[in-house]
């Protein structure tokens, strides 16, 4: 399940260049005003029972089609940390390709992070990599993922990931993904491997090269090819 407080982005980095939501060729296109949802209090309505709408139990994908952390949003982000506090009985996955600005809006009794909280950090290439990771790794938090996403470059997550919890890879998906080299992608699981870090390899992207040829690959079968190629460790983690 996806819970969209607010709607609306623009680019943080060149992963964002074909953003699924908001790049060129997508519906959303040109939606860069940052606005509420409708749903913005989901987590926490409740029906005319006096129960929450939304039963626990349940992982909620948290501005997958925004980004958490935007600054448009730092004043409702208060109040989002203050739900997300209120339903323990609910994991909160939260992406974000802004962790420089995790600390905005971040409530005085965060301490070492909420049990129900994991956070993910987004990396596409090496230089994006050493810039966020290490100021992701300085925050408190109880668990931390890094999406590498879209993958568009090899990358060495090796110094990061004794306190990573686990890696998801993807290529780039639409109709202009570039190239994502499955060499890349064994290389980050074999790091994930020696690291005993769980490792999933989510989506081929569009342009997916495998020994030496590319292959363009049509949007629904770019999950179900990088799972046919079975080189997974999720140990039950699947986060998104
Ligand atoms: S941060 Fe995410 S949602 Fe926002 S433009 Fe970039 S890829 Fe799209």
């Amino acid at each position: 399940m996806n819970w969209e407080p607010w709607t609306g982005c623009y680019p943080a980095s060149t992963g964002c260049a074909n953003c699924y939501f908001y790049g060129p060729t997508a519906k959303r296109y040109g939606q860069n005003t940052i606005t509420q949802t409708e749903k913005f209090d989901w987590p926490v309505r409740r029906n005319k029972k006096g129960e929450y709408s939304i039963k626990g139990d349940k992982i909620l994908a948290t501005c997958f089609a925004t980004d958490f952390f935007l600054p448009e949003a730092d004043e409702w982000r208060k109040q989002a940390w203050q739900m997300i506090k209120e339903r323990q009985d609910i994991d909160f996955l939260i992406l974000t390709k802004r962790i420089d600005r995790f600390t905005v809006s971040l409530p005085e009794d965060w301490g070492a992070g909420y049990d129900n909280v994991n956070i993910g950090c987004s990396v596409e290439t090496q230089q994006l990599a050493d810039q966020r990771l290490p100021l992701f790794l300085a925050q408190p938090m109880k668990r931390r993922f890094v999406a590498a996403a879209p993958l568009l470059e090899a990358i060495d997550l090796t110094p990061y990931l004794s306190e990573i919890d686990h890696v998801s890879v993807s290529g780039e998906s639409g109709r202009n993904g570039r190239v994502c080299d499955y060499e890349w992608i064994l290389d980050l699981q074999q790091q994930c491997l020696a690291a005993d870090v769980t490792f999933w390899f989510k989506s081929t992207g569009t342009l997916f090269k495998k020994d030496g040829l590319i292959q363009k690959v049509n949007p629904f079968k770019q999950s179900a090819l990088a799972k046919e190629l079975d080189i997974s460790r999720l140990e039950g983690k699947k986060l998104f």
